[in-house]
Protein backbone atom coordinates (compact mmCIF):
# COMPACT_ATOMS: atom_id res chain seq x y z
CA UNK A 1 0.00 0.00 0.00
CA UNK A 2 1.15 3.71 -0.99
CA UNK A 3 0.17 6.75 1.28
CA UNK A 4 -0.57 9.62 -0.38
CA UNK A 5 -0.88 13.26 1.49
CA UNK A 6 -1.97 16.51 0.72
CA UNK A 7 -4.54 15.95 -1.91
CA UNK A 8 -6.62 18.61 -2.35
CA UNK A 9 -10.15 19.12 -4.02
CA UNK A 10 -13.06 21.62 -3.72
CA UNK A 11 -15.16 21.42 -0.95
CA UNK A 12 -18.25 20.57 -3.64
CA UNK A 13 -15.95 17.66 -5.64
CA UNK A 14 -18.05 14.71 -6.94
CA UNK A 15 -16.47 10.82 -6.35
CA UNK A 16 -14.79 10.35 -9.70
CA UNK A 17 -12.47 13.57 -8.51
CA UNK A 18 -10.48 11.72 -5.93
CA UNK A 19 -9.83 8.91 -7.72
CA UNK A 20 -9.02 10.59 -10.82
CA UNK A 21 -6.96 13.10 -8.21
CA UNK A 22 -4.66 9.96 -7.49
CA UNK A 23 -4.40 9.31 -11.00
CA UNK A 24 -3.05 12.51 -11.88
CA UNK A 25 -0.38 12.98 -9.07
CA UNK A 26 1.16 9.39 -10.09
CA UNK A 27 0.51 9.71 -13.46
CA UNK A 28 -0.65 6.44 -14.33
CA UNK A 29 -3.24 4.55 -15.90
CA UNK A 30 -7.07 4.15 -14.30
CA UNK A 31 -6.24 0.28 -14.73
CA UNK A 32 -3.05 0.53 -12.05
CA UNK A 33 -5.33 1.36 -9.08
CA UNK A 34 -6.93 -1.50 -7.64
CA UNK A 35 -8.34 0.34 -4.58
CA UNK A 36 -8.35 3.29 -1.71
CA UNK A 37 -9.53 4.18 1.21
CA UNK A 38 -9.32 7.51 3.51
CA UNK A 39 -7.37 7.71 5.97
CA UNK A 40 -7.57 11.32 6.83
CA UNK A 41 -10.05 14.27 5.37
CA UNK A 42 -9.57 17.82 6.61
CA UNK A 43 -10.92 21.08 5.36
CA UNK A 44 -8.85 24.04 5.27
CA UNK A 45 -11.40 27.30 5.51
CA UNK A 46 -9.23 30.04 5.54
CA UNK A 47 -10.40 30.95 2.10
CA UNK A 48 -14.26 31.21 2.77
CA UNK A 49 -15.00 31.20 -0.48
CA UNK A 50 -12.92 28.46 -1.75
CA UNK A 51 -12.70 26.04 0.85
CA UNK A 52 -10.59 22.84 0.13
CA UNK A 53 -10.79 19.35 1.87
CA UNK A 54 -7.38 17.92 2.17
CA UNK A 55 -6.84 14.08 1.99
CA UNK A 56 -4.52 11.51 3.17
CA UNK A 57 -5.38 8.42 1.32
CA UNK A 58 -4.25 4.63 1.33
CA UNK A 59 -3.67 3.25 -2.13
CA UNK A 60 -3.75 -0.52 -3.20
CA UNK A 61 -1.49 0.46 -7.09
CA UNK A 62 0.44 -1.74 -8.76
CA UNK A 63 3.96 -1.59 -9.46
CA UNK A 64 4.17 -0.18 -6.34
CA UNK A 65 8.40 -0.05 -6.07
CA UNK A 66 8.45 1.43 -9.15
CA UNK A 67 6.44 4.06 -8.22
CA UNK A 68 8.12 4.85 -4.74
CA UNK A 69 11.31 4.82 -6.77
CA UNK A 70 9.98 7.74 -9.27
CA UNK A 71 8.80 9.69 -6.23
CA UNK A 72 11.29 9.23 -3.62
CA UNK A 73 12.31 12.51 -3.30
CA UNK A 74 8.49 13.76 -2.56
CA UNK A 75 7.19 13.53 0.97
CA UNK A 76 3.42 13.21 0.31
CA UNK A 77 4.09 9.67 -1.59
CA UNK A 78 5.27 7.13 1.02
CA UNK A 79 4.53 2.87 1.95
CA UNK A 80 1.79 2.88 3.75
CA UNK A 81 3.48 2.66 7.39
CA UNK A 82 2.19 -0.27 9.82
CA UNK A 83 0.26 0.95 12.61
CA UNK A 84 -1.62 -1.89 13.82
CA UNK A 85 -1.41 -2.64 17.38
CA UNK A 86 0.38 -5.42 18.91
CA UNK A 87 -0.12 -6.26 22.60
CA UNK A 88 2.60 -6.84 24.45
CA UNK A 89 2.38 -9.56 26.14
CA UNK A 90 0.14 -12.46 26.79
CA UNK A 91 -0.92 -13.40 30.57
CA UNK A 92 0.12 -16.26 32.23
CA UNK A 93 -2.45 -19.28 32.74
CA UNK A 94 -2.26 -18.48 36.37
CA UNK A 95 -2.15 -15.21 38.19
CA UNK A 96 -1.43 -15.00 42.04
CA UNK A 97 -3.30 -11.63 42.10
CA UNK A 98 -5.51 -9.81 39.29
CA UNK A 99 -4.68 -6.10 38.41
CA UNK A 100 -6.94 -3.72 39.71
CA UNK A 101 -8.32 -0.26 37.92
CA UNK A 102 -10.09 2.08 39.62
CA UNK A 103 -12.26 3.95 37.72
CA UNK A 104 -14.29 3.58 34.18
CA UNK A 105 -13.85 6.77 32.54
CA UNK A 106 -12.00 6.37 29.40
CA UNK A 107 -8.91 5.98 30.91
CA UNK A 108 -9.59 2.98 33.29
CA UNK A 109 -11.88 1.37 30.25
CA UNK A 110 -9.05 1.53 28.22
CA UNK A 111 -6.73 0.35 30.75
CA UNK A 112 -9.36 -2.52 31.34
CA UNK A 113 -10.20 -3.63 28.24
CA UNK A 114 -6.58 -3.70 27.21
CA UNK A 115 -5.42 -5.75 30.21
CA UNK A 116 -8.65 -8.14 29.30
CA UNK A 117 -7.24 -8.28 25.61
CA UNK A 118 -3.77 -9.82 26.95
CA UNK A 119 -5.39 -12.04 29.29
CA UNK A 120 -4.89 -9.84 32.99
CA UNK A 121 -8.90 -10.57 34.03
CA UNK A 122 -8.82 -7.17 35.83
CA UNK A 123 -11.19 -5.99 38.25
CA UNK A 124 -12.35 -2.66 37.25
CA UNK A 125 -13.79 -0.94 40.55
CA UNK A 126 -16.27 2.33 39.75
CA UNK A 127 -17.98 4.52 42.43
CA UNK A 128 -20.74 5.75 41.04
CA UNK A 129 -23.40 3.74 38.79
CA UNK A 130 -23.87 1.48 35.54
CA UNK A 131 -24.04 4.16 32.67
CA UNK A 132 -28.40 3.99 32.68
CA UNK A 133 -28.46 4.49 35.96
CA UNK A 134 -26.14 7.00 36.13
CA UNK A 135 -28.41 8.98 33.00
CA UNK A 136 -31.37 8.91 35.34
CA UNK A 137 -28.81 10.68 38.53
CA UNK A 138 -27.80 13.03 35.65
CA UNK A 139 -30.84 14.26 35.04
CA UNK A 140 -31.97 14.55 38.34
CA UNK A 141 -29.64 17.46 38.65
CA UNK A 142 -30.20 18.68 35.25
CA UNK A 143 -34.38 18.45 35.29
CA UNK A 144 -35.16 18.64 39.26
CA UNK A 145 -31.77 20.02 41.29
CA UNK A 146 -31.27 16.80 42.83
CA UNK A 147 -27.44 15.97 43.13
CA UNK A 148 -26.21 12.82 43.60
CA UNK A 149 -22.75 13.29 44.23
CA UNK A 150 -22.09 9.55 43.68
CA UNK A 151 -23.75 9.31 40.33
CA UNK A 152 -23.26 12.68 37.72
CA UNK A 153 -22.00 14.03 35.20
CA UNK A 154 -18.36 13.29 36.87
CA UNK A 155 -18.48 9.92 38.84
CA UNK A 156 -20.20 6.87 36.73
CA UNK A 157 -19.43 4.16 34.39
CA UNK A 158 -18.01 6.17 31.09
CA UNK A 159 -15.91 8.93 33.32
CA UNK A 160 -16.60 12.23 32.58
CA UNK A 161 -16.82 12.53 29.16
CA UNK A 162 -20.13 10.14 28.34
CA UNK A 163 -22.41 13.21 28.53
CA UNK A 164 -20.21 15.42 26.37
CA UNK A 165 -19.73 16.57 22.48
CA UNK A 166 -17.44 13.40 22.22
CA UNK A 167 -14.88 14.86 20.62
CA UNK A 168 -12.10 12.81 20.04
CA UNK A 169 -8.99 14.79 18.57
CA UNK A 170 -6.01 15.59 20.59
CA UNK A 171 -2.52 17.07 20.10
CA UNK A 172 -0.64 14.46 22.15
CA UNK A 173 2.32 13.52 20.55
CA UNK A 174 1.58 9.59 19.65
CA UNK A 175 4.73 7.46 18.07
CA UNK A 176 2.88 4.33 18.79
CA UNK A 177 -0.19 4.92 17.20
CA UNK A 178 -2.45 4.00 20.41
CA UNK A 179 -5.25 6.92 19.53
CA UNK A 180 -5.48 4.56 16.24
CA UNK A 181 -6.31 1.55 18.66
CA UNK A 182 -8.69 3.52 20.72
CA UNK A 183 -10.78 4.74 17.76
CA UNK A 184 -10.78 1.02 16.23
CA UNK A 185 -12.06 -0.09 19.93
CA UNK A 186 -14.67 2.86 19.70
CA UNK A 187 -15.86 1.51 15.91
CA UNK A 188 -15.90 -1.84 17.72
CA UNK A 189 -18.61 -0.29 20.20
CA UNK A 190 -21.10 1.07 17.61
CA UNK A 191 -19.05 4.33 16.75
CA UNK A 192 -19.58 6.12 12.99
CA UNK A 193 -17.10 4.78 11.32
CA UNK A 194 -16.05 8.09 9.92
CA UNK A 195 -14.15 8.89 13.20
CA UNK A 196 -11.20 6.67 11.61
CA UNK A 197 -10.59 9.06 9.37
CA UNK A 198 -12.36 12.34 9.79
CA UNK A 199 -9.77 15.20 11.08
CA UNK A 200 -11.71 16.15 13.82
CA UNK A 201 -14.41 13.61 14.96
CA UNK A 202 -16.84 13.64 17.70
CA UNK A 203 -19.34 10.97 18.55
CA UNK A 204 -22.06 13.25 20.86
CA UNK A 205 -23.58 11.91 23.93
CA UNK A 206 -26.54 9.44 22.96
CA UNK A 207 -23.72 6.93 21.46
CA UNK A 208 -21.74 7.57 23.84
CA UNK A 209 -23.57 5.95 26.48
CA UNK A 210 -24.50 2.56 24.11
CA UNK A 211 -20.79 2.18 23.29
CA UNK A 212 -19.55 2.51 27.23
CA UNK A 213 -22.06 -0.55 27.87
CA UNK A 214 -20.63 -2.59 24.42
CA UNK A 215 -16.81 -2.18 26.29
CA UNK A 216 -17.89 -3.19 29.43
CA UNK A 217 -19.53 -6.53 28.13
CA UNK A 218 -15.91 -6.97 26.18
CA UNK A 219 -14.23 -6.94 29.37
CA UNK A 220 -16.43 -8.94 30.89
CA UNK A 221 -16.69 -11.55 28.04
CA UNK A 222 -12.62 -11.93 28.32
CA UNK A 223 -12.58 -12.32 32.23
CA UNK A 224 -12.28 -9.10 33.42
CA UNK A 225 -14.98 -7.39 36.53
CA UNK A 226 -16.63 -4.20 36.48
CA UNK A 227 -17.84 -3.55 39.45
CA UNK A 228 -20.20 -0.40 40.39
CA UNK A 229 -20.67 1.94 43.61
CA UNK A 230 -18.04 0.18 44.43
CA UNK A 231 -15.73 3.36 45.81
CA UNK A 232 -12.36 2.65 47.09
CA UNK A 233 -11.58 4.87 50.05
CA UNK A 234 -8.20 3.63 51.41
CA UNK A 235 -4.70 2.46 49.34
CA UNK A 236 -2.46 -0.08 51.66
CA UNK A 237 0.70 0.47 51.05
CA UNK A 238 3.55 -1.85 52.70
CA UNK A 239 7.45 -0.51 52.42
CA UNK A 240 6.81 1.55 49.42
CA UNK A 241 4.69 -0.65 47.71
CA UNK A 242 0.86 -1.39 47.02
CA UNK A 243 -0.90 -4.18 48.65
CA UNK A 244 -4.59 -3.62 48.23
CA UNK A 245 -7.51 -1.42 48.35
CA UNK A 246 -10.56 -1.00 50.49
CA UNK A 247 -13.68 -0.09 49.35
CA UNK A 248 -16.19 2.08 51.51
CA UNK A 249 -18.37 -1.24 51.92
CA UNK A 250 -15.36 -1.90 53.91
CA UNK A 251 -14.55 -5.02 51.36
CA UNK A 252 -10.48 -5.38 51.10
CA UNK A 253 -9.14 -6.50 47.35
CA UNK A 254 -5.54 -7.38 47.64
CA UNK A 255 -3.37 -6.40 44.47
CA UNK A 256 -0.32 -5.44 43.62
CA UNK A 257 -0.71 -3.69 40.60
CA UNK A 258 -3.09 -0.94 41.04
CA UNK A 259 -4.33 1.32 38.51
CA UNK A 260 -5.41 5.35 39.29
CA UNK A 261 -7.78 6.49 36.85
CA UNK A 262 -9.96 8.75 38.84
CA UNK A 263 -10.59 11.90 36.95
CA UNK A 264 -9.92 15.30 37.94
CA UNK A 265 -13.24 15.82 39.92
CA UNK A 266 -12.26 12.93 42.57
CA UNK A 267 -11.50 15.19 45.37
CA UNK A 268 -11.64 12.83 48.36
CA UNK A 269 -9.46 10.16 46.74
CA UNK A 270 -6.87 12.94 46.03
CA UNK A 271 -6.77 13.77 49.72
CA UNK A 272 -6.56 9.81 50.91
CA UNK A 273 -3.96 9.42 48.46
CA UNK A 274 -2.26 12.72 50.07
CA UNK A 275 -2.68 11.48 53.45
CA UNK A 276 -1.38 7.96 52.74
CA UNK A 277 1.74 9.83 51.26
CA UNK A 278 1.71 8.97 47.60
CA UNK A 279 3.40 11.78 45.76
CA UNK A 280 1.70 14.12 44.33
CA UNK A 281 2.43 18.18 43.79
CA UNK A 282 -0.06 21.07 42.49
CA UNK A 283 -0.12 21.68 39.25
CA UNK A 284 -1.58 24.77 36.59
CA UNK A 285 -5.00 24.85 34.97
CA UNK A 286 -7.90 27.02 34.00
CA UNK A 287 -11.00 28.89 35.29
CA UNK A 288 -14.00 30.80 33.54
CA UNK A 289 -17.06 31.15 31.90
CA UNK A 290 -18.96 29.04 29.40
CA UNK A 291 -20.04 31.32 26.61
CA UNK A 292 -22.73 31.23 24.25
CA UNK A 293 -23.63 32.12 20.76
CA UNK A 294 -26.06 31.20 18.06
CA UNK A 295 -24.23 28.42 15.69
CA UNK A 296 -25.54 29.93 12.87
CA UNK A 297 -23.60 33.25 13.52
CA UNK A 298 -20.11 30.87 13.90
CA UNK A 299 -20.94 28.81 10.90
CA UNK A 300 -21.39 32.10 8.95
CA UNK A 301 -17.80 33.62 10.23
CA UNK A 302 -15.89 30.26 9.14
CA UNK A 303 -17.40 29.23 6.51
CA UNK A 304 -18.70 32.19 4.77
CA UNK A 305 -21.17 30.96 1.88
CA UNK A 306 -20.18 27.26 2.23
CA UNK A 307 -21.88 27.79 5.99
CA UNK A 308 -24.36 24.44 6.49
CA UNK A 309 -22.36 22.40 4.32
CA UNK A 310 -23.02 18.64 5.45
CA UNK A 311 -19.01 17.82 5.17
CA UNK A 312 -18.36 21.22 7.41
CA UNK A 313 -20.96 20.37 9.80
CA UNK A 314 -21.53 22.74 12.57
CA UNK A 315 -18.36 25.10 12.57
CA UNK A 316 -16.10 25.36 15.93
CA UNK A 317 -13.16 27.84 17.05
CA UNK A 318 -10.42 27.95 18.73
CA UNK A 319 -9.18 31.30 20.02
CA UNK A 320 -6.46 32.93 22.67
CA UNK A 321 -5.83 36.25 23.84
CA UNK A 322 -2.68 37.34 25.78
CA UNK A 323 -4.29 39.65 28.01
CA UNK A 324 -2.23 42.79 29.31
CA UNK A 325 -2.16 42.01 32.80
CA UNK A 326 -0.30 38.76 32.16
CA UNK A 327 -2.84 36.35 31.68
CA UNK A 328 -3.60 34.07 28.57
CA UNK A 329 -7.12 33.61 27.83
CA UNK A 330 -8.22 30.90 25.82
CA UNK A 331 -11.64 28.78 24.44
CA UNK A 332 -11.63 25.28 25.90
CA UNK A 333 -13.80 22.31 24.98
CA UNK A 334 -15.92 24.17 22.46
CA UNK A 335 -19.20 22.46 21.63
CA UNK A 336 -20.69 23.27 18.19
CA UNK A 337 -24.36 23.16 18.46
CA UNK A 338 -24.77 22.26 21.80
CA UNK A 339 -25.95 22.75 25.26
CA UNK A 340 -24.42 23.94 28.69
CA UNK A 341 -24.24 21.54 31.22
CA UNK A 342 -24.22 21.41 34.88
CA UNK A 343 -21.44 19.46 36.32
CA UNK A 344 -20.73 19.87 39.41
CA UNK A 345 -20.02 16.63 41.24
CA UNK A 346 -19.98 18.26 45.09
CA UNK A 347 -23.12 19.92 46.94
CA UNK A 348 -24.21 23.51 46.87
CA UNK A 349 -22.18 23.88 44.10
CA UNK A 350 -22.15 25.18 40.48
CA UNK A 351 -19.69 23.96 37.91
CA UNK A 352 -20.36 24.70 33.59
CA UNK A 353 -19.37 21.95 30.85
CA UNK A 354 -20.54 21.59 27.46
CA UNK A 355 -22.06 18.64 25.10
CA UNK A 356 -24.15 17.62 22.42
CA UNK A 357 -25.40 15.15 20.50
CA UNK A 358 -23.93 13.88 17.56
CA UNK A 359 -25.86 16.07 15.12
CA UNK A 360 -24.50 18.81 16.55
CA UNK A 361 -27.68 20.42 15.85
CA UNK A 362 -29.02 22.43 18.87
CA UNK A 363 -29.79 26.74 18.91
CA UNK A 364 -26.29 27.58 20.18
CA UNK A 365 -22.51 27.11 20.12
CA UNK A 366 -20.93 26.86 23.80
CA UNK A 367 -17.21 27.25 24.33
CA UNK A 368 -15.53 27.60 27.61
CA UNK A 369 -13.43 31.15 27.80
CA UNK A 370 -10.79 30.46 30.43
CA UNK A 371 -8.02 31.79 32.29
CA UNK A 372 -4.96 30.28 33.24
CA UNK A 373 -3.87 29.95 37.20
CA UNK A 374 -0.82 28.09 38.75
CA UNK A 375 -0.19 26.85 41.83
CA UNK A 376 3.21 29.69 41.84
CA UNK A 377 1.04 32.57 41.97
CA UNK A 378 -2.92 31.85 42.82
CA UNK A 379 -2.84 28.76 45.11
CA UNK A 380 0.58 28.24 46.95
CA UNK A 381 -0.95 27.24 50.12
CA UNK A 382 -0.54 23.00 49.81
CA UNK A 383 -0.38 20.41 47.71
CA UNK A 384 -4.44 20.49 47.54
CA UNK A 385 -4.81 24.34 47.39
CA UNK A 386 -5.78 24.13 44.25
CA UNK A 387 -8.74 21.84 45.09
CA UNK A 388 -9.89 24.49 47.64
CA UNK A 389 -9.30 27.23 44.93
CA UNK A 390 -11.44 25.32 43.01
CA UNK A 391 -14.44 25.33 45.89
CA UNK A 392 -14.45 28.80 46.61
CA UNK A 393 -15.62 30.08 43.19
CA UNK A 394 -17.67 26.89 42.47
CA UNK A 395 -19.84 27.49 45.56
CA UNK A 396 -19.61 31.28 44.64
CA UNK A 397 -21.44 30.10 41.54
CA UNK A 398 -24.15 28.31 43.49
CA UNK A 399 -24.90 31.57 45.52
CA UNK A 400 -24.87 33.72 42.78
CA UNK A 401 -26.85 31.48 41.09
CA UNK A 402 -29.47 31.89 43.78
CA UNK A 403 -28.49 29.09 45.77
CA UNK A 404 -30.67 26.38 43.45
CA UNK A 405 -28.04 24.74 41.26
CA UNK A 406 -29.01 27.60 38.47
CA UNK A 407 -25.84 28.77 37.00
CA UNK A 408 -24.88 32.87 37.38
CA UNK A 409 -25.05 34.28 34.02
CA UNK A 410 -24.61 37.77 32.10
CA UNK A 411 -25.11 39.34 28.67
CA UNK A 412 -21.55 39.62 26.93
CA UNK A 413 -22.56 43.09 26.57
CA UNK A 414 -23.57 44.01 29.92
CA UNK A 415 -20.24 41.83 31.80
CA UNK A 416 -18.05 44.47 29.01
CA UNK A 417 -19.80 47.66 30.88
CA UNK A 418 -19.95 45.88 34.01
CA UNK A 419 -23.29 46.37 34.92
CA UNK A 420 -25.86 43.42 35.93
CA UNK A 421 -28.05 41.72 33.60
CA UNK A 422 -32.03 41.77 33.95
CA UNK A 423 -33.05 40.37 30.81
CA UNK A 424 -31.89 37.84 27.88
CA UNK A 425 -31.66 39.27 24.60
CA UNK A 426 -31.70 37.25 21.35
CA UNK A 427 -29.42 33.98 22.55
CA UNK A 428 -31.33 32.08 25.06
CA UNK A 429 -29.46 29.95 27.69
CA UNK A 430 -29.09 25.86 27.35
CA UNK A 431 -27.80 25.01 30.78
CA UNK A 432 -30.82 23.20 33.16
CA UNK A 433 -31.70 23.68 36.01
CA UNK A 434 -32.07 27.27 34.48
CA UNK A 435 -29.38 30.70 34.29
CA UNK A 436 -29.92 33.58 36.96
CA UNK A 437 -29.02 36.73 35.26
CA UNK A 438 -26.89 39.11 37.63
CA UNK A 439 -23.35 40.57 37.74
CA UNK A 440 -20.23 38.04 37.12
CA UNK A 441 -17.88 40.68 38.23
CA UNK A 442 -17.36 38.58 41.54
CA UNK A 443 -17.81 34.84 40.12
CA UNK A 444 -14.30 34.99 39.75
CA UNK A 445 -10.45 36.64 40.82
CA UNK A 446 -10.41 39.97 39.67
CA UNK A 447 -7.50 39.29 37.45
CA UNK A 448 -9.52 36.50 35.53
CA UNK A 449 -12.28 39.17 34.86
CA UNK A 450 -10.04 42.23 33.90
CA UNK A 451 -8.50 39.65 31.23
CA UNK A 452 -11.78 37.69 30.11
CA UNK A 453 -13.39 41.52 29.50
CA UNK A 454 -10.28 42.32 27.41
CA UNK A 455 -10.40 39.16 25.27
CA UNK A 456 -13.89 39.13 24.50
CA UNK A 457 -13.48 42.18 22.12
CA UNK A 458 -10.48 40.70 20.84
CA UNK A 459 -12.38 37.68 19.90
CA UNK A 460 -14.16 39.59 17.92
CA UNK A 461 -11.70 40.78 15.66
CA UNK A 462 -11.29 36.90 14.77
CA UNK A 463 -15.43 36.01 14.84
CA UNK A 464 -16.99 38.54 13.95
CA UNK A 465 -20.01 38.83 16.32
CA UNK A 466 -18.45 36.82 18.92
CA UNK A 467 -18.53 40.20 21.26
CA UNK A 468 -22.17 40.30 21.03
CA UNK A 469 -23.90 42.27 23.52
CA UNK A 470 -26.61 39.20 23.60
CA UNK A 471 -23.90 36.69 24.00
CA UNK A 472 -24.63 34.74 27.36
CA UNK A 473 -21.56 34.19 30.01
CA UNK A 474 -22.47 31.31 32.77
CA UNK A 475 -20.16 30.12 35.18
CA UNK A 476 -18.34 28.69 36.50
CA UNK A 477 -16.07 26.62 34.49
CA UNK A 478 -13.51 25.05 36.73
CA UNK A 479 -12.62 21.72 36.32
CA UNK A 480 -10.84 22.03 33.16
CA UNK A 481 -7.72 19.40 33.64
CA UNK A 482 -6.78 18.40 37.65
CA UNK A 483 -5.22 21.05 40.47
CA UNK A 484 -2.69 18.17 40.87
CA UNK A 485 -0.74 15.74 39.13
CA UNK A 486 0.71 12.17 40.93
CA UNK A 487 4.05 11.71 39.81
CA UNK A 488 5.11 8.51 38.14
CA UNK A 489 8.58 7.12 36.60
CA UNK A 490 8.69 7.86 33.04
CA UNK A 491 9.94 4.04 32.38
CA UNK A 492 8.06 2.07 34.67
CA UNK A 493 4.96 4.41 34.36
CA UNK A 494 4.61 3.68 38.65
CA UNK A 495 4.17 6.43 41.29
CA UNK A 496 7.80 7.38 42.01
CA UNK A 497 7.13 6.67 45.63
CA UNK A 498 4.59 3.72 45.49
CA UNK A 499 5.55 0.54 43.70
CA UNK A 500 2.61 -0.87 41.35
CA UNK A 501 0.42 1.90 41.82
CA UNK A 502 0.10 3.43 38.30
CA UNK A 503 -0.97 7.31 38.12
CA UNK A 504 -3.05 7.57 34.74
CA UNK A 505 -5.36 9.09 32.99
CA UNK A 506 -6.60 13.04 33.30
CA UNK A 507 -6.53 12.91 37.24
CA UNK A 508 -3.18 12.46 37.39
CA UNK A 509 -2.21 14.76 35.59
CA UNK A 510 -1.47 12.96 32.40
CA UNK A 511 -4.23 13.61 30.00
CA UNK A 512 -6.73 15.94 28.85
CA UNK A 513 -9.75 15.05 27.12
CA UNK A 514 -11.49 11.73 25.90
CA UNK A 515 -8.45 10.14 23.54
CA UNK A 516 -5.69 11.28 25.23
CA UNK A 517 -6.82 9.83 28.31
CA UNK A 518 -7.67 6.38 26.17
CA UNK A 519 -4.23 6.44 24.98
CA UNK A 520 -2.26 6.76 28.45
CA UNK A 521 -5.02 4.03 29.51
CA UNK A 522 -3.51 1.85 26.78
CA UNK A 523 0.16 2.76 27.87
CA UNK A 524 -0.37 2.23 31.57
CA UNK A 525 -2.07 -1.53 30.75
CA UNK A 526 1.11 -2.25 29.06
CA UNK A 527 2.89 -1.03 32.20
CA UNK A 528 1.06 -3.44 34.28
CA UNK A 529 1.37 -6.54 32.13
CA UNK A 530 4.89 -5.75 31.73
CA UNK A 531 5.29 -5.30 35.67
CA UNK A 532 3.14 -8.59 36.31
CA UNK A 533 5.15 -10.76 33.62
CA UNK A 534 8.80 -9.63 35.16
CA UNK A 535 7.71 -10.43 38.75
CA UNK A 536 6.12 -13.74 37.40
CA UNK A 537 9.78 -14.27 36.32
P1 LIG B 1 -12.74 10.34 34.12
O1 LIG B 1 -13.43 10.27 32.84
O2 LIG B 1 -13.02 11.51 35.00
O3 LIG B 1 -13.09 9.00 34.91
C1 LIG B 1 -12.74 8.77 36.24
C2 LIG B 1 -13.68 7.74 36.83
O4 LIG B 1 -13.16 7.32 38.09
C3 LIG B 1 -15.08 8.28 37.09
O5 LIG B 1 -16.02 7.45 36.46
C4 LIG B 1 -15.21 8.24 38.60
O6 LIG B 1 -16.50 7.95 39.03
C5 LIG B 1 -14.23 7.16 38.99
N1 LIG B 1 -13.71 7.31 40.36
C6 LIG B 1 -13.22 8.44 40.93
N2 LIG B 1 -12.80 8.19 42.19
C7 LIG B 1 -13.01 6.86 42.40
C8 LIG B 1 -12.79 6.03 43.53
N3 LIG B 1 -12.23 6.48 44.65
N4 LIG B 1 -13.16 4.73 43.44
C9 LIG B 1 -13.75 4.24 42.30
N5 LIG B 1 -13.97 5.00 41.21
C10 LIG B 1 -13.59 6.30 41.26
N6 LIG B 1 -13.09 15.52 26.46
C11 LIG B 1 -12.97 15.37 25.14
O7 LIG B 1 -11.92 14.91 24.67
N7 LIG B 1 -13.97 15.73 24.30
C12 LIG B 1 -15.14 16.25 24.73
O8 LIG B 1 -16.03 16.54 23.94
C13 LIG B 1 -15.31 16.41 26.14
N8 LIG B 1 -16.44 16.94 26.65
C14 LIG B 1 -16.63 16.93 28.00
C15 LIG B 1 -17.87 17.31 28.50
C16 LIG B 1 -18.14 17.24 29.85
C17 LIG B 1 -19.51 17.62 30.36
C18 LIG B 1 -17.12 16.81 30.75
C19 LIG B 1 -17.38 16.75 32.23
C20 LIG B 1 -15.87 16.46 30.26
C21 LIG B 1 -15.62 16.50 28.88
N9 LIG B 1 -14.39 16.13 28.35
C22 LIG B 1 -14.25 16.01 26.98
C23 LIG B 1 -13.25 15.77 29.19
C24 LIG B 1 -13.13 14.25 29.29
O9 LIG B 1 -14.36 13.73 29.68
C25 LIG B 1 -12.05 13.86 30.27
O10 LIG B 1 -10.83 14.42 29.84
C26 LIG B 1 -11.90 12.35 30.35
O11 LIG B 1 -13.12 11.74 30.69
C27 LIG B 1 -10.85 11.95 31.38
O12 LIG B 1 -10.79 10.57 31.44
P2 LIG B 1 -10.28 9.78 32.71
O13 LIG B 1 -10.58 8.36 32.46
O14 LIG B 1 -8.89 10.18 33.02
O15 LIG B 1 -11.17 10.31 33.94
Amino acid sequence: MLRLTEIKLPLNHTPEELPAAILKKLGVPASDLNGFTIFLRSYDARKKHNILLTYTLDIDIENEAALLARFHDDRNVKPTPDTEYKFVAQAPATLSKRPIVIGTGPCGLFAGLVLAQMGFKPIILERGKAVRERTKDTWGLWRKRVLNPESNVQFGEGGAGTFSDGKLYSQIKDPKHYGEKVLKEFVLAGAPEEILYVAKPHIGTFRLVGMVEVMRDTITKLGGEVRFSSKVETLQRENGQVTGVTLASGEHIEADHVVLAVGHSARDTFQMLNEQGVFMEAKPFSIGFRIEHPQSLIDKARFGPSAGHPILGAADYKLVHHASNGRSVYSFCMCPGGTVVAATSEPNRVVTNGMSQYSRNERNANAGIVVGVSPEVDYPEHVLAGVDFQRKWESQAFVLGGETYSAPGQLVGDFIDGKASTEFGSVLPSYTPGVHLTDLATALPEFAITAIREALPAFDKTIKGFGMHDAVLTGVETRTSSPIRIRRDNETLQSINTKGLFPAGEGAGYAGGILSAGVDGIKIAEAVALSIMSRQG
